[in-house]
């Protein structure tokens, strides 16, 4: 439903839970957030509101990281619990994802995936794309095409951000049938569904077009279509306001 994704030198857990707020207005019934810290993973994920993985991150926080992801959740396939939540890890856990939208195709992956030896873990359409995108990544040790090579196996509709512990500082997305929107900062990079995420730290911001994948980094981003050809980008102004 609500995606966030960071990349910069502030607190990634900050970032993201503040503009996962920004989209509660949206509905939802789950919430969750990863963090790529000292080499490594972490994600916390909750059933029902924001507050509940508020109070989650208390009780244990993740490590400090400056690149993260966060999901709110409107659950279609699996019914909205924790281990449902999103981000999805790969068996290794080194890869997070959260997605909005729907992997028509989800049921035949996930055959897939469990004949190559896979435990997939929740009843979500999305997990497969944790464990494709592992599968791809371990090949190319590139999180963008990696992120390329799924998404032309994917059919129907959807945003995806996803991290990978191998790639520190970086953060990809890919759209098809489902918005996802880019924001340029000094120094940090931005992703969410929606500008409203964003636009206490910048109102620069890219539209992805129509089946395309974009790489976030510090420095800036850098977008393609499926096949990994550099694509146009036409950046923006947002000029108006939200209320809080
Ligand atoms: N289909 C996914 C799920 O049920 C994503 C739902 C959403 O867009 O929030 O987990």
């Amino acid at each position: 439903c609500g995606i966030v994704g960071y990349v910069g030198g502030q607190s990634a857990q900050d970032v993201v839970v503040a503009g996962l707020k920004r989209l509660e207005y949206r509905g939802y019934d789950s919430a969750g957030i990863a963090v790529l810290a000292d080499g490594g993973l972490a994600a916390t994920k909750r059933a029902g509101k924001l507050v509940n993985l508020e109070k989650a991150l208390v009780e244990a926080p993740l490590p400090a990281g400056t690149t993260g992801i966060g999901h709110t959740r409107w659950a279609t396939h699996g019914a909205p619990t924790d281990s449902n939540a999103h981000p999805h890890l790969d068996n290794a856990g080194r890869v997070a994802v959260v997605h909005n939208g729907i992997i028509e195709n989800f049921a035949a992956l996930r055959a897939e995936l469990a004949e190559r030896g896979h435990d997939l873990a929740s009843e979500t359409d999305t997990e497969v794309v944790a464990h494709l995108l592992a599968e791809a990544f371990s090949a190319c040790a590139d999180p963008a095409e990696a992120m390329r090579q799924v998404c032309r196996r994917l059919e129907g509709a959807f945003t995806l951000v996803a991290v990978h512990a191998d790639a520190p500082g970086t953060v990809v997305g890919a759209r098809r049938n489902s918005p996802l929107v880019v924001g340029v900062g000094e120094g940090e990079s931005f992703l969410a569904s929606d500008v409203a995420a964003f636009i206490a730290h910048t109102r620069a911001a890219i539209e992805l077009g129509q089946d395309q994948v974009v790489e976030l980094r510090r420095e800036g981003v850098t977008v393609t279509d499926f096949d990994g050809r550099p694509a146009e980008v036409r950046k923006y102004h947002v000029d108006w306001d939200v209320s809080a």
